[in-house]
């Protein structure tokens, strides 16, 4: 049968139309654009035209498209096995990647367990943290509940939702859910009235260790993505809240789950998040960037103490009766373990840190634009948030479609951007060249101009 016969770009686009059911996605209202190929920073459509991925593939991308070294570590493994289960067995790729990942997590994280999303990262993680109260020498079994925080995001499985909060994605589904014990966002731009931002970090430590106090009883963990809730808005806590959290949480004897599937992978100038406030969590979830954002690989490790309440008699009962079928695939793994070895080779946190300091200055002249609220940044993660009043932080109504519109600009100028309502993201592959970053914020200026005329600038103050 001759496979050969290539539909052409109009077919493709009435397909897509069809039968491709986006994410996030109005399907009503969608037009498609579809990519054919991608190199370094650069997305190319069916006609060639560039563009800049200026949110590495929705967060993923960390070396640029069609990395050559990423590319051979692929075909490598595809040519000796491209999957065994992780059921009962092993491969050597998933091994080695599984004994060098402790190497770059904070302290007392040994033991890995695969899956192939960062949603079903957190389900493990929430499973693992249930069980190990049942189970554990000295068991609390009343120890069942989570504690979540307002805005958060933690995937879209019915149990990542559950710990998530933003009311758009999650309220239809509330019917569906488990209760979850709520703190307040430790926001750090619209600060509870009558706290200063010096005032911010001890304020919401002690809403924390007041839930802590009346709760720890039944409380199996804290879910929290460390430093910044990316999905909820790019919200960035107070320097220091991150490591409050953990002090509180061991005294407490609460379990601390470290969601570090945005942050994680070196975005934030470390490779995680956690390291930044000297943590170390008792479960830690990564995925997005993990294989460089070649293929879907996530994991959630744990520390020795944790995995030891899990090791019993065959008839205890006591495995972790969790797993996915592509848990550990050694494709990902490969590709993983080629990333880090970028990392190394390249001195690529070095540079994230360096890149980072043009990106302050780069989204600092943003700031003349009356209609910006708040930039938050953090390493190459960027969220700027657009107000109707700068001075009230008055939102601009959803269905505005401030971002979009932005984004629409950008996209004129060759630049691609996904906002999160009136927050524009800007989260570009950690291998962007200085060149490339000026560009972005190029099509960034046209965007705002566009979007909110061209009236006149602030005074720079
Ligand atoms: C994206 C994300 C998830 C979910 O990951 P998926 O791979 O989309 O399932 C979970 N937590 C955080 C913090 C995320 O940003």
């Amino acid at each position: 049968m001759d496979h050969s016969n290539e539909p052409t770009i109009e077919q493709l686009k009435q397909w897509d139309k069809k039968h491709v059911w986006h994410s996030f996605t109005q399907m009503a209202e969608y037009e498609p654009f579809v990519i054919s190929k991608g190199h370094g920073a650069t997305l190319y459509d069916l006609q060639g035209n560039a563009f800049l991925d200026g949110v590495s593939s929705l967060w993923c991308n960390l070396h640029g498209h069609n990395h050559p070294r990423l590319n051979a570590a692929l075909k490598k493994q595809s040519e000796r096995v491209s999957h065994v289960t992780s059921l009962g067995m092993a491969n050597d790729t998933t091994i080695k990647l599984a004994h060098r990942l402790p190497k770059i997590a904070p302290k007392g994280l040994e033991h890995t367990f695969f899956s192939s999303d960062g949603s079903s990262a957190v389900e493990v993680a929430l499973k693992i943290a249930f069980q190990y109260w049942q189970q554990k020498e000295n068991p609390k079994p009343q120890k069942r509940k989570y504690l979540a925080l307002t805005d958060a995001y933690h995937g879209d499985t019915l149990g990542s939702v559950s710990v998530g909060g933003v009311a758009r994605f999650h309220e239809m589904f509330h019917p569906l859910l488990f209760e979850v014990l709520r703190l307040p966002t430790p926001d750090n731009y619209r600060l509870p009235e009558g706290v200063t931002r010096e005032e911010a970090c001890s304020f919401y430590t002690n809403q924390l260790e007041e839930v802590l106090e009346k709760h720890h009883h039944e409380l199996a963990a804290f879910v929290i993505e460390p430093k910044m809730q990316c999905a909820a808005g790019m919200l960035k806590h107070p320097e220091g809240y991150f490591k409050e959290v953990r002090r509180l949480t061991q005294k407490y004897n609460v379990l601390l789950i470290a969601d570090e599937v945005a942050v994680g992978n070196g975005r934030s100038g470390t490779y995680f998040a956690s390291e930044q406030e000297g943590v170390h969590p008792d479960i830690l979830c990564t995925g997005k960037g993990l294989t460089g954002g070649y293929l879907p690989l996530a994991i959630t490790m744990t520390t020795t103490e944790i995995w030891n309440a899990f090791l019993g008699e065959y008839h205890e009962s006591k495995t972790l009766f969790h797993g996915h079928t592509y848990s550990g695939n050694p494709l990902g793994a490969a590709l993983a373990l080629e990333s880090l070895n970028l990392f190394e080779d390249e001195n690529l946190l070095s540079h994230v840190r360096e890149k980072a300091k043009l990106f302050t200055k780069l989204l600092s002249e943003l700031n003349e634009y009356e209609e910006v609220g708040d930039i938050r940044q953090l390493g190459l993660i960027a969220g700027v948030e657009f107000v109707q009043d700068r001075q009230a932080k008055t939102p601009f109504p959803w269905d505005k479609k401030v971002g979009i519109q932005i984004c629409n600009g950008a996209l004129e100028k060759g630049v691609w951007l996904r906002p999160l309502g009136n927050v524009l993201v800007i989260l570009p592959p950690l291998s962007i060249t200085e060149q490339e970053l000026q560009t972005i914020f190029q099509g960034v200026h046209y965007g705002i101009s566009q979007t909110f005329g061209n009236k006149p600038k602030l005074q720079p103050t």
